[in-house]
């Protein structure tokens, strides 16, 4: 049908008149009217009302976990859909995986949209209008919301966005970014939305942050006025009950005049350390979060040869990348004692490494902590069986993978006490099946537990290991690093190394079966005094500070 020229002006004033809707309803303004968090008017982080208003073509957002960034994302992405931002209101919401994004849009869109009789309606009148309204796709009045995975988005070559969003960055394979901004080509006003969790330096919103205009939230001090980015280090203060390792006494304090800071004060502003640089890159700590736990973070802080957990705190908490050290375990970092010697176990627990030789450790509960009693280098397994028994051995973990015969018919031979350990790339929890007699857990990870425990002086070393051959040159043959893992076009962190590392794995097979077994006493502590304030080290084993160059967010009250 050809348009008339009546069409033509309804056609003219419709334009107008969205227009108008349009400029209305900001996204600031349209969140506070239309989305209700269980059943109240949202309260953003007064650091956030800026990030609503920004409309600049592209914005990259560094964030720690629990900062309401999800729902910033939420609204966004509906408000546009609801008032066809761009004249056309077309949407790609991307996440690492499909299966991420569709749990994502059933826990979060389809409950923004339940909670809101507003957008109930709307959505329903879409509903009734035949339009799709399923998990992946969402659409009122010729606006779409897609909702994809990183790993599914090549089906969607043809959609054109007018905003495209990636959450979780730092999980995407490499070319989805590049890929997904190509989709903004028609848009009469695009714009860019990358988000994540930072992982290591130089990687994913790290890079992507660094390549920004770097805003910090900058808070005034309402005791002597002056402004401040808040600092793990330099504002947070804490004591720790060295016998129960928990934070108590926990305070933000004004860096300048040492007063108590209100962390989530409104008297706050964005500063840039490069204005006019085009992309705007947000840097939110969960610091400036009303849901921050600072005494779990507290906690977490000091556990600075967890690598995992101190890994998480960093990303997952401060929301800035964090790459732990992983230089070859140093000699000095073994913790000595004269008061052990080698003698067989009276309750202890297996390493077995298989190779060409068959390297044993074995480890025992003291009052020290565990205790190394046994390295050892055996030629075949009926040695095994003597070293078993006269160890007393509750418990053994051995390499599945050197001898896969030899150790298989060995193993059946200690149903319930014997387990062969294989490694599982995405398993970061250690996993026992009775039946198989097998152990699965990433080889980082088992590898990491038995690094951590050393470096914090859980695991005891009798100086007359030194004279076992080869002992210590295998400790310290492995070095944490950062690859690039093939497959899932990502850092990941796993350890390398060219030189002999028998013992090493075999020590770590014995911290992982001592650790199976929860019927023996906890190690204690040891050289901590009843109750030290944070800032007094010498209260402290040095042992379990190794590694930190510095007093780690704590200080002397
Ligand atoms: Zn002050």
């Amino acid at each position: 049908m050809k348009p008339n020229r009546y069409d033509y002006l309804v056609q003219q004033m419709r334009g107008t008149l969205s227009e108008v809707i349009e400029s209305e309803t900001d996204l600031l303004a349209w969140t506070k009217k239309y989305r209700l968090i269980n059943g109240l008017p949202p309260e953003l982080p007064p650091s956030q009302v800026a990030m609503y208003n920004d409309l600049s073509p592209e914005v990259v957002v560094m964030k720690g976990t629990q900062i309401f960034i999800s729902e910033y994302l939420v609204n966004l992405s509906l408000w546009a859909l609801d008032t066809k931002f761009g004249s056309r209101g077309n949407i790609l919401y991307t996440m690492p995986t499909q299966l991420q994004m569709d749990d994502f849009a059933q826990s979060r869109i389809d409950k923004a949209i339940e909670d809101s009789t507003y957008l109930r309606r709307r959505f329903e009148k879409a509903f009734l209008a035949k339009q799709v309204n399923r998990t992946r796709l969402k659409r009122i009045g010729g606006s779409s919301l897609h909702l994809r995975g990183s790993d599914s988005l090549k089906q969607l070559i043809s959609v054109d966005a007018d905003i495209v969003i990636n959450d979780e960055v730092d999980w995407f394979t490499e070319d989805t970014v590049a890929w997904s901004k190509e989709r903004l080509g028609s848009a009469k006003q695009p714009l860019f939305r990358a988000v994540s969790k930072p992982t290591y330096p130089g990687y994913g919103i790290h890079l992507m942050y660094q390549n920004s205009d770097q805003r910090h939230w900058q808070i005034k001090c309402e005791h002597c006025d002056r402004w401040q980015v808040l600092d793990w280090e330099q504002n947070i203060v804490f004591d720790i009950d060295s016998e129960t390792s928990s934070a108590y006494n926990i305070q933000c304090l004004c860096v300048h005049c040492k007063q108590i800071l209100n962390r989530l004060s409104a008297n706050g502003e964005w500063v840039a350390d490069f204005p006019g640089r085009q992309v705007h890159g947000y840097h939110l700590s969960r610091l400036i979060s009303p849901l921050a736990n600072l005494k779990k973070m507290a906690e977490d802080s000091l556990n600075i040869t967890d690598i995992p957990k101190i890994q998480s705190f960093y990303n997952s908490g401060l929301g800035l990348a964090y790459a732990p050290k992983g230089g070859h375990l140093s000699e000095s970092e073994l913790r000595f004692s004269s008061e052990y010697s080698f003698e067989p176990a009276t309750s202890g627990y297996g390493g077995v490494d298989v190779g060409l030789k068959l390297h044993a450790c074995v480890i025992q509960y003291t009052e020290d902590g565990l205790v190394v009693c046994q390295a050892e280098e055996f030629d075949d397994f009926s040695e095994l069986d003597i070293w078993f028994k006269r160890n007393n051995l509750r418990l053994v973990v051995i390499d599945a993978r050197g001898d896969p015969r030899a150790t298989l018919e060995w193993t059946s031979k200690y149903p319930g006490c014997v387990y062969r350990w294989s490694h599982i790339e995405n398993m970061n929890d250690v996993r026992y099946s009775e039946d198989t007699q097998e152990v699965k857990l990433n080889r980082t990870v088992l590898l990491d537990t038995m690094y951590s425990k050393i470096r914090d002086g859980q695991l005891v070393f009798p100086i007359t290991i030194r004279q076992v051959p080869g002992f210590i040159s295998h400790m310290r043959a492995l070095v944490r690093e950062l690859v690039k893992d093939q497959r899932l076009n990502r850092l990941i962190p796993r350890y390398v190394g060219a030189a002999a590392d028998h013992y090493a794995f075999a020590l770590a097979y014995s911290v992982l079966a001592a650790a199976h077994d929860n019927t023996s006493p906890p190690p204690r502590l040891t050289g901590r005094g009843d109750l030290v304030s944070a800032g007094q080290r010498s209260g402290m084993s040095t042992s379990s500070w190794t590694g930190s160059g510095s007093p780690r967010g704590w200080r002397v009250r």
